[in-house]
């Protein structure tokens, strides 16, 4: 047994082998609720299928235990490898990481009817007005991703009404952009990057690792999964799945930790260096790609409220599963200015959750997160500064802690807005917590 992994099976544990039948592969696809057991086992064998192709592009053996490579429900980075003493090394994906590309696989077979639709109109105005809608329906379908995620912890929930041919391609496209993230990874120890790590580093689970890095990683990535080919155009099916993959990248650790644990350059940066290296950029592809990255920008602007009328085709479209779900009324509350929304919480609020929302106004998060219950554990790693923290997982916290009035509540507007009190203490300059909490 390989020092990977070995290490793999004192931490974690391998998803469990349950049955799951070709609909619940497909629900999964598509972003339908499923058991979380069968949710596990596809995306190990998402990874499987991913590993073999780096494998082979590595010309290792498939079954090598060198390479380990796993998905966890829980981590606390998108996507990490370490290295061990032996040569071997462990990988992680994060099931929000996979959640994320498979959903933005889906938006991607959407967005592919709206500009078909779009090429089809009679007018360049309609031609024109057409785009725009697609663009910002693809904007709404990114937001929600983000509000369902920040509210419940998962993507589940956010549907898409494809049909079946669309939910087969969007897996491959999937697929492709997985094999990027697993290359950046492997691009990371072959760069040496990531030192052989001790111990108490492999459990916390991260390596900080700088900008420059971060662009070497995906240059030597970008190479082995598109094999080198030269001047490959930016639509063919290998540079749409790095294209896929920076986004869900970016997607996943902007929307889901408060504080990022990674210092991976913007999308963007990310994609224009990659086409430059690959000699394209003018290609067929690039208008669409150009639409996607400002639809992305336009989701991820998570200080102004979403426009009201972007909502109306993701409800349309049935897009999310959660019909009760009332996503503007979730997006004010991410996205409105905090003061106004935190008087409104303070009127709901029962007298310990009063209590609590003025700790973390004061900026004692430390102090509020003991109040809220948390164990001492858990409030000293979301003090350390090297660890990414999860929107969700405050959020949580809040969630089961008896904050409001039960006769006059509004439990999402004190979670979101005593989470968000919380996330812009974290995210101040120099470790706000510590410099508060001494
Ligand atoms: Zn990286």
């Amino acid at each position: 047994m390989s020092l990977a992994e070995e290490h793999f099976k004192r931490f974690f544990s391998d998803p469990e082998q349950v049955s799951y039948t070709p609909g619940e592969a497909q629900d999964i696809l598509s972003g339908r609720p499923v058991r979380d057991e069968a949710k596990e086992l596809i995306y190990a064998k998402m990874l499987r299928l991913g590993s073999i192709l780096v494998a082979d592009s590595l010309k290792i053996d498939r079954d090598s235990c060198q390479l380990v490579i796993r998905s966890l429900p829980d981590d606390e980075s998108s996507a990490s490898a370490v290295g061990f003493a032996d040569g071997s090394f462990l990988i992680r994906v994060s099931h929000a990481l996979l959640d994320a590309i498979t959903s933005v696989s889906d938006m991607m077979m959407m967005f592919e009817h709206g500009v078909d639709s779009a090429q089809n109109a009679f007018t360049r105005h309609g031609r024109e007005r057409q785009m725009q809608q697609t663009a910002m329906d693809l904007s709404a379908a990114m937001r929600a991703w983000i509000i369902m995620q920040r509210v419940t912890g998962t993507a589940q929930g956010l549907a898409f009404n494809l049909a079946r041919a669309d939910t087969i391609a969007a897996g491959e496209i999937a697929l492709e952009a997985l094999q990027l993230v697993l290359a950046h990874e492997i691009a990371h120890i072959a760069l040496k990057h990531t030192q052989v790590a001790a111990e108490s580093m492999i459990s916390a689970g991260h390596i900080r690792q700088s900008e420059s890095r971060e662009l070497q990683a995906d240059n030597l990535a970008v190479r082995m999964v598109t094999g080198q080919r030269p001047n490959l155009a930016a639509d063919a099916g290998p540079m749409w799945g790095v294209f896929l993959a920076l986004l869900a990248m970016e997607l996943t650790e902007s929307a889901i930790y408060i504080r990022r644990n990674s210092t991976h350059p913007l999308a963007w940066a990310r994609w224009a260096v990659v086409e430059q290296m690959l000699g394209g950029g003018q290609s067929r592809a690039k208008p669409y790609q150009l639409a996607i990255l400002a639809s992305a920008v336009a989701a991820l602007k998570l200080d102004e409220v979403f426009p009201a009328s972007g909502w109306a085709t993701v409800q349309r479209a049935q897009i999310i599963a959660a019909r009760s779900m009332d996503l503007a009324l979730l997006d004010q509350l991410l996205a409105a200015p905090i003061d106004q929304l935190v008087e409104r919480a303070y009127a709901t609020s029962s007298t310990r959750g009063r209590e609590i929302l003025t700790l973390m106004r004061q900026g004692s998060i430390a102090a509020a997160l003991s109040a809220l219950g948390a164990k001492e554990r858990l409030v000293q790693a979301i003090a350390d500064d090297r660890w990414a923290v999860k929107f969700f997982t405050i959020k949580n916290l809040i969630d089961s802690a008896c904050t409001t009035d039960a006769l006059n509540a509004d439990a999402s507007l004190y979670s979101v807005v005593g989470t968000r009190m919380v996330a812009r203490v974290l995210t101040e300059e120099n470790g706000g917590m510590r410099r508060h909490d001494g």
